[in-house]
């Protein structure tokens, strides 16, 4: 499916009218909040380069974490690491690996036809970013995170994000507060002064928090608009999911998402040795640590797998049925 001119109303579980004041009230603020960044007394080398590594760093606990390792379950790590990462991700304000999961597993479903979630085929902007602030009954309700996420909610503590609200709020809040501190340390170290403290403190939580969380956002929104609008396809898949190379550097292997959405389970998004992707490198080195372990093989390797089982298979079902025959 390849016709980009076809178009598809709302999802007729969407409710327009119904606006999640909390999503939408925290997009806003966000985006003000980075705009701090143009003020010249905030910025820090420092604060640049926390925010440089902070979007790779921080992307991982949403590329690396819930989608690859949580929504698709393409390797395993310790229960440790994972939730080391999903702390992380909650450090990215992009909800919690419940709702995360649910609304990613309900888009793989219907990619493009009329219940996605987020598809820009409604428009680009509600692909963007509109679809967080409207309430969507088919994952945004209790029966919906049962429905595909029984396997997270199994876990203690991603079933107590559920429940108590305020936890995963206090988590990103504590890391801003650390960031704040950090920098408070490093400007008081560097210049002996209050007001130095101060602005090496306010810079890294301007450039290290706020405005790497609203390029997260960006980077992880074009994962849903950008690589199912512009691009190229490798494979005739079923949805107009495309390979976008910007959206795959920034995003770090999320991009080649025509490539995911033909082989979604395979850990690795790289059909081409020059589709570079650096999450699963990532996974690689984890493997190679002996840190992750039952890491999916791309499709064609696990078909080669199986075809060789079945080889190795034959000769004693042929020879067992010489055996039951008395030959
Ligand atoms: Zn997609
Ligand atoms: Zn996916």
């Amino acid at each position: 499916m390849s016709n980009q001119t076809q178009r598809l109303q709302l999802p007729s579980t969407v409710m327009q009218d119904r606006i999640l004041w909390r999503y939408a009230v925290v997009l806003v603020v966000m985006h003000a909040l980075a705009l701090l960044a143009v003020i010249p007394w905030l910025f820090t080398w420092t604060g640049l380069i926390a925010c440089v590594v902070g979007v790779f760093f921080f992307g991982q606990g949403i590329n690396f974490c819930y989608h690859r390792l949580l929504t698709h379950r393409s390797f395993v790590v310790p229960k440790w690491l994972e939730r080391f990462w999903v702390v992380i991700a909650l450090c990215c304000l992009e909800d919690t690996p419940c709702k995360w999961v649910t609304t990613h597993r309900h888009h793989h479903k219907h990619s493009d036809h009329e219940d996605d979630p987020h598809s820009p085929l409604v428009t680009f902007l509600w692909s963007h970013f509109q679809w967080v602030t409207r309430h969507n009954t088919a994952t945004r309700t209790t029966d919906a995170y049962h429905y595909y996420t029984k396997d997270i909610l199994s876990d203690p503590f991603y079933m107590a994000l559920e429940k108590r609200l305020l936890l995963a709020p206090m988590i990103f809040l504590a890391h801003a507060a650390l960031f704040l501190v950090a920098g408070y340390g490093i400007g008081w170290w560097q210049t002996g002064t209050m007001a130095g403290a101060l602005q090496m403190g306010l810079s890294l939580l301007v450039w290290g928090v706020f405005l790497r969380v609203v390029l997260v956002w960006h980077i992880t929104w074009s994962v849903n608009s950008l690589t199912h609008t512009w691009g190229y396809r490798n494979h005739d898949t079923p949805e107009h999911s495309r390979n976008n190379w910007i959206v795959a550097l920034l995003a770090v292997g999320e991009g080649w998402h025509n490539n995911h959405h033909h082989d979604q389970a395979s850990a690795s998004n790289q059909h081409r040795w020059w589709e570079i992707d650096l999450t699963y490198y990532h996974i690689a080195l984890l493997k190679r640590l002996g840190l992750a372990r039952k890491v999916v093989a791309p499709k064609h390797i696990r078909r080669a797998a199986q075809a060789e089982r079945r080889l190795e298979a034959a000769p004693q079902t042929e020879q067992r049925s010489t055996a039951d025959a008395g030959v």
